[in-house]
């Protein structure tokens, strides 16, 4: 009955900020983002904000995830690739507006913890691997749309660029530093491509290679740097 409530004022809040696409508010309210955060945090499933998921990785700011999949375009013919699979959650929305989602995640525990909870949700149209996604996945490129869900430092990765279809949009964070960083919209045109800055975003950093064991993880220390590591500054409406 809580869970709901703030289900609802989540949606309005939505709504409010910019979010007019209705199959993007209805994929929003049937995912339960509950069930791809840890128990601890069930309580702010429903709140604006980031959420630490393991591995130093954040389940992105629901206002985020609809910005960046409502800037998609989607359609249910379309076949995306998103770089960044995490909880799952981008993935799962995704799953609810368009045909087929490929998702590449480089942390192999998280992706196994995803892959989990899509069975577990009944979600059979998205495709999973662990590797590093800055190459993409030539074997099943072209892909109709891109979204990539940590942030580029100056820009596109290349292979990405190459496995978008002519039409086709990448959606992908990028900029030096927390600071200054933007979501970018990149459509491939015949003969080149178009770039538009969209909102400002704090995301984590899109990394190079399978993430090994041992690798350094950034802990969420502070409050503070919990929340700026988190994010995501929506732009003033
Ligand atoms: N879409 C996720 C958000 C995850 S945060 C969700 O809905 O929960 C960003 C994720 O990108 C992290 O899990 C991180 O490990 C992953 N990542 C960073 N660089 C990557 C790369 N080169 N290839 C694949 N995944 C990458």
């Amino acid at each position: 009955m809580m869970a709901q409530a703030s289900k609802i004022r989540l949606i309005m809040k939505l709504r409010r900020s910019g979010i007019v696409d209705k199959a993007v508010l209805g994929a929003i309210e049937r995912v339960p983002r509950e069930e791809f955060i840890p128990t601890t945090f069930h309580d702010q499933a429903y709140e604006d904000i980031a959420l630490p998921i393991g591995r130093g990785q954040t389940i992105s700011q629901p206002l985020i995830v609809a910005q960046m999949t409502q800037s998609l375009e989607l359609n249910d013919r379309h076949k995306v690739l998103e770089i960044g699979t995490g909880s799952g959650y981008q993935a799962a929305i995704l799953a609810k507006l368009c045909r087929r989602v490929y998702s590449i995640e480089r942390h192999k525990p998280l992706l196994k913890i995803a892959d989990e909870r899509m069975r577990m949700l009944g979600i059979y149209n998205i495709t999973t691997k662990a590797a590093d996604g800055m190459k993409g996945w030539h074997e099943q490129a072209p892909f109709d749309r891109i979204i990539v869900t940590a942030a580029a430092r100056a820009q596109a990765p290349q292979p990405l660029l190459d496995q978008l279809s002519i039409g086709g949009i990448l959606i992908i964070p990028m900029g030096q530093d927390k600071s200054s960083q933007f979501i970018y919209r990149i459509t491939r045109l015949e003969d080149g491509f178009d770039c538009q800055q969209l909102m400002p975003v704090r995301f984590v950093p899109l990394l190079p290679d399978v993430a090994g064991n041992n690798e350094i993880i950034q802990p969420l220390a502070t409050e503070d740097e919990q929340t700026s590591a988190e994010f995501m500054v929506p732009m003033p409406a």
